[in-house]
C-alpha cells in the first residue's frame, strides 16, 4: 500500500468520503457510507487497529446504557452488529448478560429498572435461575439478578480486523494504513504521505486530541480515561452463557445509576467497596471462544494517563471476581491497558468545522456499543437521509 508523495499529489485520488481513524467509530462511518454506494477511503496512522477498539471487552451493551440518546444508539448499533457479524465472518461469542447482585439495596434498582422502557425483554432471576446461565455463579452473590437478552459479545481483537476486511473486500472501501493525517481542509486531506481529495470528511481520532482540530476538540473539555484489563484462565473448563456483571455495575452504568432508587446502593458501595469505587472499578466478565475470561475494569482519568498497570488495582478487580464467581485456582494469563476519550458532561459529540467535515468522538466507555448508530446519523447528516 506504499505510495510516494509525488505520485499521490499528481493523481490526487478522489472519494465521496474520507474517514480519519480505523477504530470502530471510523469503520462504522465507512460502512454507513459504503452501504449507500459512496466511494470511501479510511486513513489510519497505525499498521493495524491498536486503540480502544481492540482493547475493550467486545461487549456490545444495550441494557444499562444511559437513558435516551445513548440507549437509542446502542439499540440501533446492536441491530447492525447482529446483521453484519455473520457476513463479515465475525463470531458472536456470547449473547445476553446476567447482572448478579448480593446487596439488598440492589433489588430496588433492578425492580425500578425493569419498570422503565429500557427494561423491556429483561427479567429478574432467582439465584438458581441465574446459575442456569452461569453455573459457576456463587449463590450468595446472586440474591437477585437482572437478566438481559439484548447484549452480544465479539472478540474485538479479531472482530475489528475482520470488519475492516469485510469493508475492503465486499464494499470496496480503500484503507490507507501507516498514514497520519496532518490537515483537513475539505476537499483536501493532507497526509504524511501525500494529498487526497474527498467531498466529505469524518474525523474519528479516538482520544488523540492534539492532532487534528485540537482547539475545537479542546472546547469539549475532553480528557482521557485509563483502564486495566485482565485475561483469566479457569483451571477446569466452564461455560458462561452470558456476560456477567455485579452490584458495582448498578452503581456505575448510567441506565441504572441515574435512577433515584440507586442512591442507597451507591451510598453502601461507597462505604463497603470504597477502594473499588475510588478506582472506578466495576466487574464485567466475558468469555472468549477458547474458554478464557476477559475481566475488567478500572477507570482513572488524566490528560496523559501514566502507562503503568497497578497490581493493587488488579487485586481489587480479582477480589470482586472471586466474590461473584467460584473458580478456585484461576490464573491471570494476560494484562493490558486501554484508554478512551472522556468528557465531564456528555457521552459523545459531533462537531462541524464546515458543511462537509465532521469530528465525531465518543467520550465514554460505550463506543463499541453505539458506533454503528452514530455512523448512520453522521452519514445521513452529510449526504441526506434515505427514505
Ligand atoms: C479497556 C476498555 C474497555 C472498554 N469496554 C467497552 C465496552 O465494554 N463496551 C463498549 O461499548 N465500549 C467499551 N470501551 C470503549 C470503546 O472501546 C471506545 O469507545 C471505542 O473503541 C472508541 O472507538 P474510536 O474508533 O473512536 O477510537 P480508537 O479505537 O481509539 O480509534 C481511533 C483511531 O484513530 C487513529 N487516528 C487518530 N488520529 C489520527 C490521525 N491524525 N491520522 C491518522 N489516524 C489517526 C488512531 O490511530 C486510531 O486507530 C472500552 C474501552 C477500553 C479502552
Amino acid at each position: 500500500m506504499l505510495f510516494r508523495r509525488r505520485t499521490l499529489e499528481k493523481r490526487m485520488p478522489s472519494y465521496d468520503l474520507a474517514v480519519v481513524g480505523a477504530g470502530i467509530l471510523g469503520l462504522a462511518h465507512a460502512y454507513a457510507a459504503a452501504k449507500r454506494g459512496k466511494s470511501v477511503v479510511v486513513i489510519d496512522r497505525d499498521a493495524q487497529a491498536n486503540g480502544a477498539s481492540v482493547r475493550n471487552f467486545g461487549f456490545v451493551t444495550v441494557t444499562g446504557q444511559g437513558a435516551g440518546d445513548c440507549w437509542t444508539m446502542a439499540r440501533r448499533a446492536r441491530e447492525v452488529w447482529a446483521e453484519t457479524a455473520g457476513r463479515a465472518g465475525i463470531e458472536i461469542v456470547q449473547r445476553g448478560m446476567v447482572l448478579a447482585s448480593r446487596f439488598e439495596e440492589s433489588e430496588a434498582v433492578i425492580d425500578a429498572f425493569l419498570g422503565t422502557e429500557m427494561g423491556e425483554g429483561c427479567t429478574r432471576l432467582t439465584a438458581e435461575a441465574a446459575q442456569d446461565h452461569i453455573a459457576c455463579l456463587r449463590a450468595d452473590a446472586a440474591r437477585a439478578s437482572l437478566y438481559s437478552p439484548h447484549e452480544i459479545r465479539v472478540e474485538s481483537r479479531t472482530a475489528i480486523p475482520l470488519l475492516a476486511r469485510f469493508l475492503e473486500e465486499q464494499h470496496g472501501v480503500r484503507f490507507l494504513r501507516n498514514t497520519a493525517v496532518t490537515a483537513v481542509e475539505s476537499p483536501r486531506i493532507e497526509t504524511a504521505r501525500g494529498v487526497i481529495e474527498a467531498e466529505a470528511v469524518v474525523v474519528c481520532p479516538g482520544d488523540d486530541f492534539t492532532g487534528l482540530f485540537a482547539e475545537r476538540i479542546a472546547a469539549y473539555n475532553v480528557t482521557r480515561c485509563k483502564l486495566q484489563m485482565l485475561r483469566v484462565q479457569p483451571v477446569k473448563p466452564v461455560t458462561l452463557k452470558t456476560a456477567v456483571m455485579s452490584d458495582l455495575g448498578l452503581g456505575r452504568y448510567l441506565g441504572y445509576a441515574d435512577l433515584p432508587e440507586a442512591a442507597p446502593l451507591k451510598q453502601r458501595l461507597d462505604t463497603e467497596l470504597k477502594a473499588e469505587r475510588e478506582n472506578g472499578i466495576h466487574l464485567i466478565v466475558t468469555q472468549s471462544a477458547d474458554g478464557s475470561l476477559v475481566v475488567g475494569d478500572s477507570h482513572h482519568y488524566a490528560a496523559t494517563p501514566d502507562p503503568f498497570a497497578s497490581d493493587d488495582v488488579d487485586a481489587l478487580m480479582l477480589g470482586e471476581f472471586d466474590r461473584v464467581l467460584d473458580l478456585p485456582g484461576r490464573v491471570v494469563t494476560e494484562r493490558w491497558l486501554g484508554t478512551y476519550a472522556s468528557a465531564p458532561d456528555r457521552w459523545r459529540f459531533t462537531d462541524k468545522p464546515s458543511d462537509s467535515v465532521r469530528i465525531v468522538i465518543v467520550t465514554a466507555g460505550c463506543g463499541a456499543s453505539t458506533a454503528f448508530g452514530i455512523g448512520e446519523e453522521t452519514i445521513n447528516d452529510l449526504f441526506g437521509s434515505v427514505a
